[in-house]
């Protein structure tokens, strides 16, 4: 029997986080042969995620620029990925999540009849603008997709309210699959995490910060930072690791509040491996990212998630997170509940994990074996 073809695309290290346990187990499977493409966006940290998880791209599209745009980022990837899929003519097209080279490597495949299967499908916030632009790209990747695997019940619904309901599979998130394995492998290869300037867990208790969202930059970013600093204050024994996202547009506005304060640790962005140890050995946390509200759970954190919205009510609704918004004074009380109040942060830090088990990646794999 020929093998069938599975190309999967990918660009960002979160979605290398959330397809490499699929590829793992596509390569293991005889009947599949997956070809993995990356885009070229994120460069050092998606290598990085590679040599992690020991896999290697088969094409890189190398298509990032200096200052490039929404729309040629859009149109680049789209012309690329459909001139790629000509040449290969995979049998599927797999992709992850919302950035928009998720939905032009989609559109690329729709263009040419190949079936396309979506990892993370039917998360919304019901505002177009919220994410952006992620909201429009994962509304606009169902549109077009064939397989769709929900992580969650609920982003099954959202899809359902949108008349999809045909090959909509609850599979629970990936992102899973690929902590527990390496909060496994960490406990073997401590070395993974040597190079990196972490601050001591035993001597403080450490709040573990993240944001790079692009519609908290500016204002909403400097009264963050600012909170962060009346925080610490407050709480001696408390420090924050905040490693700071690429953007200038980040860096330059969080940079000049907190650099001189002793107790905060602002780091560049982590390697995943060293991200998780910090997670693991943190007190609480305070992000604005998807993944890390994800992830929280399974590793017994609370979160504080610095946004107004969320495509993830199951944490919130489940106890592990809260949505405290950019409003400085609901993140301070917020945090300083938790770093007071034994009973509300055992609580928070008690829920299973409402977004996977682990397994979501096995389950993939067999409902493709049935529909490829
Ligand atoms: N992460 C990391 N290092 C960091 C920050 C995050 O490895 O300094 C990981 C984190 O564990 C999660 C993923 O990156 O799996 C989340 O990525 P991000 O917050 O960039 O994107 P989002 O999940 O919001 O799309």
């Amino acid at each position: 029997m020929r093998m069938k073809k599975i190309a999967i695309v990918l660009g960002t290290r979160p979605e290398v986080i959330k397809l490499a346990p699929i590829y793992i187990e596509l390569k293991k499977s005889k009947k599949f042969k997956p070809i993995l493409i990356s885009t070229g966006q994120h460069k050092e940290m998606v290598n990085e995620m590679f040599q992690w998880f020991g896999i290697k791209e088969d094409f890189n599209l190398n298509l990032m620029q200096k200052n490039q745009t929404l729309p040629s980022i859009t149109a680049r990837v789209l012309e690329a990925t459909y001139n790629l899929f000509s040449k290969i003519k995979p049998n599927l097209v797999i992709v992850e999540g919302d950035t928009v080279s998720v939905m032009a490597a989609g559109l690329a495949a729709f263009y040419l009849k190949i079936p396309v299967a979506h990892v993370e499908a039917g998360l919304r916030t019901n505002d177009i603008y919220n994410p952006f632009p992620e909201e429009m790209a994962r509304r606009m990747v169902s549109q077009l997709t064939n397989i769709h695997f929900s992580p969650t019940q609920q982003a099954g619904l959202n899809l359902k309210k949108e008349n999809i309901s045909k090959n909509v599979y609850l599979t629970g998130n990936t992102v899973i699959d690929a902590l527990l394995y390496t909060v496994r492998k960490i406990r073997d290869s401590v070395e993974a995490l040597h190079a990196t300037p972490l601050p001591d867990f035993k001597k403080y208790r450490v709040i573990l910060v993240t944001m790079h969202r692009r519609e908290n930059f500016g204002e909403a970013h400097r009264q963050i930072a600012k909170t962060l600093l009346k925080i610490l204050n407050a709480f001696p024994d408390t420090a924050v690791l905040l490693p700071l996202h690429k953007n200038p547009k980040v860096r330059d506005v969080i940079k000049p509040i907190l650099k001189n304060h002793k107790r905060v640790f602002l780091t560049e962005p982590l390697g995943y491996v060293p991200f998780v140890y910090a997670m693991k050995n943190s007190y609480l946390i305070l992000t604005d990212s998807g993944g890390v509200q994800e992830e929280a759970p399974s590793l017994g954190k609370p979160v504080l998630v610095l946004r107004t919205t969320t495509e993830r009510p199951e944490g919130i609704r489940a106890g592990s997170a809260k949505l405290v918004g950019v409003d400085p004074q609901k993140i301070f009380n917020e945090t300083s509940k938790l770093l007071t109040n034994k009973k509300a942060y055992t609580k928070m830090s008690k829920v299973k994990n409402p977004y996977g088990d682990g397994r979501a990646s096995k389950r993939i794999i067999e409902i493709l074996k049935l529909k490829v």
